[in-house]
């Protein structure tokens, strides 16, 4: 019997796993992949990331921006702030080395079938057969999530599909620009498009609903531009949390749970800082997991409606969303974790 069981090896179950490890919990990973850091995911994020990750220990990010440009059809609008760019990869490898030396058992090639919650303890049945048992259960299983569906958790009200792409060809012009661009365009009704400059080429992506074949969209916007791009990878974005994401002895964490800010798509901070908080007010022993959902919600629902409220303002037409941009550059200390920042004087 473990304290905690932890269904899912992405950045957001490695980083809650070492945490109850470091509060001396018996902890047990599951991770159905071969390998750790498999994620398509380009690792744009704040300076916040410096609460989950040591300086000097930071090998992994591949660059740093210091501005952002946003287009709008034919126009720009440059927005000063700084952003990180990790290699995704190497994040959850640091993560992964982080938890082993916190005594965590992370076991690969584990799949997670079946999820049956007792009165003193859950069970779990692996697609090998196997069966585990934990006193509380963390599903940090990602956007289509086995452990929220076995426990009958509201479904994820909107998924969008993340695509991203690499240009090789004719970087080197291109790398002068060093700085994100997000491109508006009626192409990407309701999202847009983004180039991110990396160390030796250049992502380009997008994310749609995948009824709109965003990557088709993608494809025809970058022939326009005369860009090639090659090793095209996907996975599903969760726009919007669960309604609820705990039961009495287990919980949601990362894009399991929909932690993600709206406006981008960007999941690792709020997943990070979701998994410090059940990792805080959680304890095995006498799983009060409402806690955790009271002080997650607290924290970072509001945000979450802000970033909602930004997305929806993307459907508004090229004019108004151009007024929008003119009155945000305007605003001192916009944080873009923290959407409200908008409305604070
Ligand atoms: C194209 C794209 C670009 C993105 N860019 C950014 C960005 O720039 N910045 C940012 O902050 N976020 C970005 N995101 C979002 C970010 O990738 C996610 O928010 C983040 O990966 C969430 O981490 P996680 O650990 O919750 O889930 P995941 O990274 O999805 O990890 C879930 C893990 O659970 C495992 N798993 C699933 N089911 C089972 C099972 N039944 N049993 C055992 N294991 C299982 C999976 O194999 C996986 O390893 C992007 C996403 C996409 C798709």
């Amino acid at each position: 019997m473990y304290d905690v069981v932890v269904v899912g090896g992405g950045a957001v179950g490695l980083y809650l796993a070492r945490k109850f490890a470091e509060k001396n919990s018996s902890v047990l990973l599951l991770e159905k992949k071969e390998k750790i850091g498999q994620k398509p995911c380009s690792g744009l994020v704040s300076s916040k990331i410096f609460e989950f990750i040591n300086k000097g220990e930071d090998d992994f990010i591949e660059n740093e921006f210091l501005k952002a440009r946003i287009w709008l059809e034919g126009n720009f609008f440059d927005f000063n702030g700084k952003a990180l760019l990790l290699n995704r990869e190497k994040l959850d490898k640091y993560f992964f080395e982080k938890a082993k030396k916190a005594g965590v058992d992370i076991r690969l090639k584990k799949e997670v079938r079946k999820i049956e919650e007792k009165e003193a303890w859950v069970e779990i049945l692996l697609e090998s057969g196997e069966k585990i048992q934990g006193k509380i259960i963390a599903g940090c299983d990602g956007a289509v999530s086995t452990v929220a569906q076995n426990l009958n958790l509201p479904k994820q009200e909107k998924l969008l599909l993340g695509l991203i792409g690499y240009q090789f060809k004719n970087c080197q012009e291109d790398f002068k620009n060093n700085f994100p661009e997000l491109f508006f365009s009626k192409n990407f009704p309701g999202f847009f498009a983004w180039r991110i400059p990396r160390t030796r080429n250049i992502e380009w992506g997008t994310a749609l609903p995948p009824q709109q074949k965003p990557g088709e969209k993608l494809r025809k916007f970058l022939k326009e531009k005369k860009i090639e791009i090659e090793k095209i990878e996907s996975a599903l974005i969760p726009i919007f949390p669960r309604k609820r994401i705990v039961t009495k002895r287990c919980f949601l964490c990362g894009d399991a749970a929909g932690q993600i800010k709206p406006a981008t798509g960007g999941g690792l901070i709020y997943g990070l800082l979701a998994a410090k908080m059940a990792s805080i007010f959680i304890d095995p022993a006498k799983p009060q997991t409402f806690l955790y959902e009271k002080q997650w919600t607290k924290n970072l629902q509001r945000e979450i409606f802000w970033g909602g409220l930004l997305r929806k303002s993307y459907h508004l037409p090229t004019f108004l969303k151009k007024i929008g941009l003119l009155w945000l550059k305007n605003k001192k200390n916009l944080d873009q974790d923290r959407p409200s920042t908008m409305f604070t004087p």
